[in-house]
């Protein structure tokens, strides 16, 4: 059985991109083999909780249509799901350790960690804790049952290599003279990340942990501890980090990181899982666009690269135009008047005007900024008109003899005029154009002008003049 997972900090104010990529990509995986997604939430860390993100975070994930098969509020066979709720799960893993001789109590203090630390990098060497409670442990327990502070360390041994192979980057080995015990459970009784994942991995029957980069050198840690326990290791893969354009690691400078800013600005979910599975994957064809369902049937982890994808919102913005360009009118219709639900759009422009915009957006916020001129006339110009008074009477007088408000009649007729007044037709329909929407880019004006009806074109008009 395959069973993959996330597992967010609820640290932010949403689900990172990063983490998205992540989503996806775990879920696709699961959906390949007919297994199961689970969304853990790791709450651990408390000083750097956020308020409300673990449900801002689920609720992310649905709107990408990526749901999990089990998680905290939907619960499943290895609930609960919140690592805040499973602190005497740990605590038992972790007394097991130290009956085992694999991890021990270490009280020493924030004084003493510091100069130890000192000591060692000015002797050159890689800063770690010295094991000294470790020689110690039953005075250690004395004066913890005397109300000591304590934590739980990891007892590394010394100078032995860790090997784990990754299904991305093959064979990683390392080390332990690199590791520094690590602590497991923290004075506070809460476990640290390493401790809870290793636990919650096994516990939860996680067969692949297929998570960012940035945790590999926390797996040789993880491979300790699931020895320690006598378990079988997970399999193991490490997504490269997604970058920006200038190949610095995506941040929030640069690049809006969480991933609900891009539903909001009218990306469409299945355009960004498609750019997303594009990050260091190629389809085997060299298709550009596809589906979840067809990723879901060429995707293998083994054909990811590990070298730093760039996240480059313009290919995003070109890819999401391809995705409204094969939406039908109806289905675009909708999921505007959803976005401008706010402005209560006139329905009958609103379909009216879909054949002649869809071309022309990226993003479905691209619709106002097209389209708003059939809704409302223009309060501001974008281009001086000058002195074009006299031609705009007589485009007034050509509308108001036109009987049959039709575009192509419209169109014609201007023709007429323009060649009449010896105007270039360029400039000619840009004066109308901006007399008509103060904009210099619009949906076609001869369809908008039938759209807007002739009473509304020769009033902006005059009023332009
Ligand atoms: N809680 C970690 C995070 O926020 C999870 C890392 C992992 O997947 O093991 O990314």
């Amino acid at each position: 059985m395959i069973r993959t997972r996330i597992p967010p900090s609820p640290t932010g104010e949403d689900l990172h991109i990063g983490n998205l990529y992540s989503a996806y990509i775990n879920w696709t995986f699961a959906r390949k083999h007919n297994g199961k997604f689970i969304v853990r939430i790791e709450d651990t860390d408390r000083t750097r909780l956020v308020e409300g993100a673990e449900n801002q975070i689920l609720s992310t994930l649905r709107a990408y249509n990526i749901a999990p098969d089990e998680t905290i509020d939907i619960g499943g066979p290895y609930a609960p799901y919140r690592q805040s709720d499973r602190l005497d799960i740990y605590k038992k893993h972790a007394e097991d350790l130290i009956v085992s001789g694999h991890a021990y109590f270490c009280i020493c203090t924030k004084e003493r960690l510091d100069s130890v630390r000192s000591e060692m990098q000015a002797k050159k060497l890689v800063p770690r804790y010295d094991k000294y409670c470790l020689a110690r442990q039953d005075q250690v327990k004395r004066e913890i049952d005397s109300g000591a502070n304590y934590v739980i360390r990891l007892n590394i041994p010394a100078d032995t290599e860790v090997v784990f192979t990754d299904m991305i980057r093959g064979e990683i080995a390392i080390n332990t003279n690199n590791l520094d015990d690590q602590v497991l459970m923290k004075s506070d009784g809460f476990p640290t990340y390493h401790l809870a994942v290793v636990v919650d991995d096994h516990l939860m029957k996680i067969s692949h942990v297929i998570r960012a980069e940035e945790w590999i050198s926390s797996t040789p840690k993880h491979v300790l501890l699931y020895q320690a326990f006598g378990w079988d290791l997970p399999f193991f893969a490490h997504l490269p980090i997604l970058r920006n354009p200038d190949k610095s690691k995506l941040s929030k400078r640069k690049n809006p990181v969480w991933a609900s800013w891009y539903l909001e600005q009218g990306f469409l979910p299945e355009a960004v899982l498609n750019y997303l599975a594009l990050m260091g994957w190629s389809h085997p064809d060299g298709k550009e666009i596809f589906d979840a369902e067809e990723f879901t049937s060429v995707f293998t982890l083994e054909r990811i690269q590990p070298v730093g994808p760039v996240f480059d919102i313009t290919k995003l913005e070109w890819m999401n135009g391809q995705y409204i360009m094969k939406l039908k009118n109806d289905n675009l219709r909708d999921k505007i008047q959803e976005l401008y639900k706010e402005n209560k759009l006139d329905l009958n422009i609103l379909n009216l005007s879909i054949p002649l915009v869809r071309e022309r957006m990226k993003k479905l916020s691209d619709y106002w900024n097209i389209a708003g001129m059939l809704f409302e006339p223009p309060t501001t110009y974008e281009k001086e008109l000058g002195d074009q008074k006299e031609l705009l009477e007589k485009v007034t007088q050509t509308l108001e003899a036109i009987s049959e408000w039709k575009a192509d009649v419209i169109g014609e007729k201007l023709q007429d005029l323009a060649t009449a007044e010896k105007v270039p037709f360029s400039t000619f329909f840009m004066t109308l154009r901006i007399a008509l929407s103060g904009k210099k880019i619009t949906p076609p004006l001869n369809e908008s002008m039938e759209i807007l009806g002739k009473e509304e074109c020769i009033a902006r008009i005059k009023n332009a003049a």
